[in-house]
């Protein structure tokens, strides 16, 4: 039996550009509207609409091991580990078949955004921002019955000074890149023109 010679594996070219995904996150207050614009925009955009609450959500229904931890932090208005929330978002991303996503209510602080970056490699392509008052959202959310459980009036409060504390600092980031466009108006073709 002759020698076997092993050639090196050749690494692959470096310079090869892999095309990144293109990334919008939808940001703004509980209750100011996001879910459901992002589903007005899926339907003229070709954009995959992920909300990060809803994987959460169904990420407890599912009985998994962190169902338990996810369940009272959203109980509490707390934000979730940043690991278990882009680990959600990145199955998501590759079962969805499709290169261009509407991130709903993800990054929600500093942290959030910092790791996404840093796993992902991705920076959104800009920043959707639902600009409304806190009566506004307060209304609504006591409107909707979609039965949450932290959907009620103690844990409203409790989301709403999380997002002024964590969240808005996540906007300002991004404002200060240029990246922001606020949406102050939510009818659908005022938000036909600010995708453009
Ligand atoms: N949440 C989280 N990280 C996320 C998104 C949501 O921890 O990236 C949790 C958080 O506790 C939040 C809850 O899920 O209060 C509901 O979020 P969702 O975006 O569904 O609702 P919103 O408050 O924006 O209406
Ligand atoms: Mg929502």
């Amino acid at each position: 039996m002759g020698t076997v010679v092993e050639t090196p594996v050749k690494e692959a070219d470096a310079t090869v550009t892999v095309k990144k995904p293109t990334v919008v996150f939808v940001l703004g207050g509980p209750g100011s509207g996001k879910g459901t614009q992002c589903a007005n925009i899926v339907e003229h955009f070709g954009y995959t609409h992920l909300s990060a609450g809803d994987l959460l959500r169904a990420e407890i229904k599912s009985g998994s091991e962190n169902g338990t931890m996810i369940q009272n932090m959203i109980k509490e208005g707390k934000i979730v580990p940043s690991e278990v929330t882009i680990k959600l978002l990145q199955k998501a991303m590759e079962e969805s078949g499709n290169d261009k996503f509407l991130i709903d209510g993800f990054p929600r602080n500093e942290e959030n955004r910092a790791a996404f970056e840093a796993v992902t490699k991705i920076e959104p392509e800009f920043v959707l921002f639902f600009d409304c008052s806190e009566e506004e959202m307060e209304r609504r959310i006591l409107n909707r019955n979609q039965g949450r459980e932290d959907d009620n009036v103690e844990t409203i409060r409790k989301r709403f000074k999380v997002f002024l504390e964590s969240s808005l600092p996540v906007v300002q980031y991004y404002e200060a890149k240029g990246k922001v466009r606020k949406v102050i108006f939510c009818s659908p073709i005022f938000i036909l023109v600010i995708m453009f």
